[in-house]
Formats: structure tokens, C-alpha cells, sequence
């Protein structure tokens, strides 16, 4: 694998005359890998001849107070996961080289899907998200990028993006990577303490409680859901609600919705849903 720290050494690297027609595969990431980061990887590697993954903590997208300084970076044992992974490209940029002075970056705003539930609780974050996401596209030009399902309203935004700008790659969506209790694979589980990660596969659970009670009725199939992870004295739900998950706005309609949730374990928020077949 090989690790490239500048745009200039990206644009060397990955010109179209140094890959001479070779389809690229992106997967940007924050670092502080885990298997979930691989199963989109392993993705990418389906779709494309070459496998680009970015490592980058994007200040942008953290507000004051939030975990911008603590979140962890973990970068030689992210360098090893994805040798072994068989990775052909790691792009690794500082802030400088992503968001340089000289160069006007434009800022993207998310629109009214970023006002929302994530972007209700973290004002600034799709806006700051959607920007770096675009400048990595406009850096590594890839034919190809995979993003996780569990972040789905980035990964609305995301394809809005797509959409709106006629960028010319596709997206390809990974199903969430959990752990054997149910558990969202997330960098942020090393938070937990042994009692919260103990209590963490009630999320899960409760997102299966209620998408089975959906038939009865979505408003009580949502308070079942939060009744069982108020049932956890170490979880306290932030939201858990039936969206489209296009739009993001609540429906009463359960066919092709999503289930979302934030629950808090002490300052820790996890995040999950569950997509809902058709009829
Ligand atoms: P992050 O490093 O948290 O910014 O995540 C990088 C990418 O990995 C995003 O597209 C996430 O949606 C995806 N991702 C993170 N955790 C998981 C997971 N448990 N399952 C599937 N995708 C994930």
C-alpha cells in the first residue's frame, strides 16, 4: 500500500494517465478502523481495480464541545488493517492540505435533510461533512465511492450530492456491520464503559422490537422500541422515530422507511437504524 499525504501526490499517483483506465473505488473514513470500515473495503474492491481509503478527521464537521480533540486516531494500527486488507492506496492529508488558503474551498450546504435529527442535535456537522466529502471526491476523482448504511442521513445527503451536482461516480451502500450482540460497529464504542457496552445491544433489539409492531400501528410501535431501551438505566434515547429516508421527515407510512435512533450512553451517542422492506 501506498501512503500519500498531499493533493499533489494524490494527482501523481492517480491521474488518469498513471492508472491508464483503472476503475477507483474510495472509501473515505475518520480512521480508528474497525471491521466495519473493512466490509467497505471489501466493497469497493468488488466495484473498482483500485482501492483509495482516507483517513481524515475533518475539523469541519465537529462543533464546539464536541469530541474533535478526543476522537481517537489510531493511524499505525489503521495502517496494518488495511495492509493486511490488501488496500492499494491510503490518502492521509493534513487540514492544511484539505482546506489550504489559497484555495477557496467551496462550502456545501445540506439544506433542509441537515436541519434534522443529526443534524438537529449537531449544528454545522452535514455542512461540514458534505464539504470535505465533495473536496475528497474532487481530489481522488473515483468512479466508485461506498458509504455505510449506518449513517444514513449522511448517506442521504450524500447521494443528494450525487444528484444535485451530476458528480459522475456512484455510490455504493454497505449494509451496517454489527457486532455478535447487535451492537453498530462505530469508533466511538471504545467510549463505552463495561456497563453501557454491556447494555448497547438493547438498541438493536429495540429497533427489531418495534419494526415487527409496525403493523399494529406505527405511534406504539415506537414507544415499544423506547420502552426498551428506557428499560436500561445506562441508555437514555435521544430520538427513535419512522422517517423516509430520502427527505428524512417523519411518516406513518412503513413500506421502504427507516427506522432511526440515537441513544446517549453517558456522553457517548450511538447511532442505528433499520431499513424496512416493501409491502
Ligand atoms: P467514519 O470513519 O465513522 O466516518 O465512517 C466511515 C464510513 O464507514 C462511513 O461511510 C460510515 O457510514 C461507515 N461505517 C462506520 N461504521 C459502520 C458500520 N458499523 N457498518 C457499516 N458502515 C459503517
Amino acid at each position: 500500500m501506498r501512503v500519500l499525504h498531499t493533493v499533489a501526490e494524490v494527482r501523481e499517483a492517480l491521474g488518469e494517465r498513471s492508472l491508464a483506465g483503472r476503475s477507483i473505488g474510495f472509501v473515505p473514513t475518520m480512521g480508528a478502523l474497525h471491521e466495519g470500515h473493512l466490509s467497505l473495503i471489501r466493497l469497493a474492491r468488488e466495484h473498482a481495480d483500485e482501492v483509495v481509503v482516507s483517513i481524515f478527521v475533518n475539523p469541519t464537521q465537529f462543533a464546539a464541545g464536541e469530541d474533535f480533540e478526543r476522537y481517537p486516531r489510531t493511524l499505525d494500527a489503521d495502517i496494518a488493517l488495511l495492509e493486511a486488507e490488501g488496500v492499494d492506496w491510503l490518502f492521509a492529508p493534513s487540514a492544511a492540505e484539505v482546506y489550504p488558503d489559497s484555495v477557496q474551498v467551496a462550502a456545501m450546504t445540506a439544506g433542509p435533510i441537515g436541519d434534522r435529527f443529526e443534524g438537529a442535535a449537531r449544528p454545522g456537522h452535514f455542512d461540514g461533512m458534505l464539504t470535505v466529502v465533495n473536496r475528497l471526491f474532487d481530489i481522488v476523482r473515483p468512479q466508485v465511492a461506498v458509504f455505510g448504511q449506518k449513517d444514513a442521513q449522511q448517506l442521504a445527503l450524500v447521494q443528494q450530492l450525487v444528484r444535485e451536482h451530476n458528480l459522475p461516480l456512484e455510490i455504493v451502500v454497505a449494509p451496517i456491520s454489527r457486532e455478535a450482540d447487535g451492537l453498530a460497529r462505530s469508533s466511538r464504542n471504545r467510549y463505552l464503559s463495561l456497563a453501557q457496552r454491556a447494555a448497547a445491544p438493547a438498541i438493536w433489539q429495540a429497533l427489531q422490537l418495534s419494526a415487527a409492531a409496525l403493523g399494529d400501528g406505527v405511534a406504539q410501535a415506537l414507544e415499544l422500541g423506547r420502552a426498551h431501551i428506557a428499560a436500561q438505566p445506562e441508555l437514555s434515547t435521544e430520538y427513535f422515530e419512522l422517517v423516509d429516508p430520502r427527505t428524512f421527515l417523519p411518516t406513518e407510512q412503513p413500506e421502504h422507511a427507516l427506522l432511526i435512533t440515537v441513544v446517549r450512553a453517558g456522553n457517548t451517542r450511538l447511532l442505528d437504524n433499520l431499513p424496512l422492506p416493501g409491502r
